[in-house]
């Protein structure tokens, strides 16, 4: 029987989701051998202001910016939910659905993951899925940098970025770091932009700047 290939998790409150997104997951997907990246936007935590618009938009968004690729595929679970997301319970979800034996490689840009020990129950992450760092090229993660848990994990799970091949002979438990365009390009700085009336076009798909007009999203304070 043949290894089931490695899955690529995407998740992110993608509010909206841009170019740097829809670039790291494309790159991942080819550099790391991901024959599908399921992309999972966050659910919508129900006594804060944060994010700026409803899950369903931001859901929505999502679908839209990644149609037409194969190689993409939506999770709506946490968006769909309601609730706040944590990572843990839906990389579990996704191990009762799909198996325990196929690798998941949970995608993230470095800025993330130098904020993993803020997330709810990061050590059990390396039990359920690999990480994969976009970083800039030639420019590895500053490991030295990160919170000392972080660095003794890192130490331990880390291999060369070339060493695809680690991510499909296991589960779970590697870190990988890998190169992508360096796309400057922030949720936050576009919705800077979108507030002050001013084009987005370029740097987020057109389907999303369309969504965003026909829906008024981002133009205001109006938090829908
Ligand atoms: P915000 O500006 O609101 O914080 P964001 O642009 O960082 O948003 P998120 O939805 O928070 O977007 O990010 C989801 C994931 O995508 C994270 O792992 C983040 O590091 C990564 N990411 C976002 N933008 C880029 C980018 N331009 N290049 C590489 N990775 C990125």
């Amino acid at each position: 029987m043949s290894e089931p290939s490695p899955l690529g998790l995407f998740g992110g409150t993608f509010d909206p989701v841009h170019v740097g997104h829809l670039r790291l997951a494309e790159e991942a997907a080819e550099a790391l051998g991901l024959q599908r990246v399921r992309w999972i936007p966050a659910g919508q935590p129900r006594h804060r202001q944060n994010p700026c618009v409803t899950a369903a938009h931001r859901l929505r968004m999502v679908e839209l910016a990644i149609a037409g690729n194969p190689r993409f595929e939506l999770d709506p679970a946490e968006a769909e939910s309601g609730e706040a997301s944590y990572t843990v319970p839906t990389l579990q979800r996704l191990r009762a659905e799909l198996g325990e034996r196929r690798p998941f490689v949970l995608l993230l840009g470095a800025d993330a993951y130098a904020g993993l020990p803020s997330w709810h129950r990061w050590q059990e992450l390396f039990a359920l899925a690999h990480l994969a760092v976009a970083h800039r090229p030639g420019f590895a993660v500053d490991v030295a940098a990160l919170p000392g848990a972080l660095q003794a994990e890192h130490a331990a799970r880390c291999v060369p970025d070339n060493d695809i091949g680690a991510l499909a002979a296991a589960p779970a438990g590697r870190i990988l770091n890998f190169p992508m365009t360096p796309l400057a390009v922030s949720a936050t700085q576009l919705r800077g932009l979108l507030a002050q009336g001013r084009s987005a076009r370029y740097l987020l798909p057109q389907p999303v700047i369309d969504y965003i007009d026909l829906h008024h999203l981002y133009r205001s304070n109006n938090g829908s």
